[in-house]
């Protein structure tokens, strides 16, 4: 039955509709330019994004994928090295991992937050571990000065993972400020997003800053003039362009995003065998999804596509049960964490715009699962 209701699980439009003219005179001050690849737009978006992020650099690349991949290599990371990544991540942190050669090695998180559990961190640590992934998932930031704690203790590097929390803050600190060299994504669907595939790092370390910069093009930092084996993985001018209106508004994105949490908080309150999300102290969240859990998941995201109402999941399979790691060999079962996390994790409608009635809408509808 079609219901009386319809709610998307996202929409741009209300983020967009208002940057409309903005954006579009963005874009035509690129095309009239003539340099569409690494000038003045990407100088200003970096500057920009840095001055937002509290940190010296930002170095724009072509996705979110390709940065933490590009911060590993510029940290030395490769063949026969480890790195301790969260066993219920988005499959982009293991693969970065893998495609400098590297071997992922999972940690369970807190089932509460859903994020890196630092306690258990040295019980994965090995004489081949390198790094520190911890990836800040769903936009509440990590337990980070205990992750930096541990890091500091076995000498290892640490690259934050924050595609999906920009502006979020651990005990009044920036998330992307505390490792060595932190990865973004600005994909269209993350709370700052371009109009097609984009991402960052940001640093504190100029030395790190150059060597990525130079990794995305070719490995150059002059033309022709080739210092390591790079890549071709520059952020285009006409993405920075977008990024540059676009991040103007993110404070006040972020702000919607929260209110809306908030709102489900008091509309979703006392719902048994329903988990709201937790933030943990000392963490700010930004929200770039509002997940719940229920062990009946799957019957409720039924009840609500039958009511018009969108979910998603976010992640159906952790990284090691999907069929490109079978040959790293682990079991189900043996990471039972991130295994019941996947089987009743549900994420609801969330963007900036949704009002409160919507937010009541779907709460009212949960309520008579
Ligand atoms: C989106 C995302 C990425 C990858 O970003 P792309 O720009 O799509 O390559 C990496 N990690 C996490 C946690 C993400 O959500």
């Amino acid at each position: 039955m079609p219901g009386p209701l319809s709610i998307p699980f996202f929409s741009i439009a209300p983020q967009h509709e208002p940057l409309r003219e903005q954006v579009l005179a963005a874009v035509a001050r690129v095309y009239d330019s003539a340099w569409y690849v690494l000038g003045d737009e990407v100088v200003a978006f970096e500057q920009e994004y840095a001055a937002f992020n509290r940190v010296p650099h930002a170095v724009g690349v072509a996705n979110g994928l390709d940065a933490l991949a590009l911060a590993l290599r510029a940290l030395g990371v490769g063949p026969g090295d480890e790195v301790l990544v969260p066993s219920n991540t988005y499959i982009a942190t293991w693969l970065a991992v893998m495609h400098v050669g590297a071997r992922p090695v999972p940690v369970e998180p807190d089932p509460a937050t859903s994020n890196l559990d630092p306690a258990r961190l040295a019980g994965a640590i090995t004489p081949r571990t390198r790094a520190i992934m911890p990836v800040h998932l769903y936009g509440q930031a990590c337990r980070m000065p205990e992750i930096m704690q541990v890091a500091q203790q076995y000498g290892l590097h640490v690259v934050e993972d924050n595609a999906q929390a920009q502006g979020a803050a651990f005990g009044g600190q920036l998330t992307g400020s505390f490792g060595a060299l932190n990865a973004t994504s600005f994909y269209p669907g993350k709370n700052l997003g371009a109009l097609g595939d984009a991402g960052g790092l940001t640093t504190a370390d100029a030395g790190l800053a150059a060597q990525v910069r130079a990794l995305r093009n070719y490995g150059s930092a002059r033309k022709y003039h080739n210092d390591f084996i790079g890549y071709n993985s520059r952020l285009d001018e006409l993405q920075a362009a977008v990024l540059r209106v676009k991040l103007g508004h993110l404070q006040a994105w972020t702000a919607q995003r929260q209110q809306l949490a908030a709102w489900y908080g008091q509309h979703l309150a006392g719902i048994a065998g329903l988990r709201l999300p937790a933030v943990a102290p000392g963490a700010t969240h930004v929200y770039h999804l509002y997940v719940v859990h229920t062990p009946r998941r799957d019957a409720l995201q039924q009840h609500l596509a039958a009511r018009g109402i969108g979910t998603l999941i976010h992640y159906p399979v952790p990284p090691h049960r999907q069929p490109a790691y079978a040959g790293l060999g682990w079991a189900a079962g043996a990471l039972p964490i991130a295994e019941d996390l996947a089987a009743t994790c549900l994420s609801l409608p969330l963007w900036p715009g949704m009002t409160e009635e919507q937010v009541a809408a779907v709460a009212a509808a949960i309520r008579q699962f």
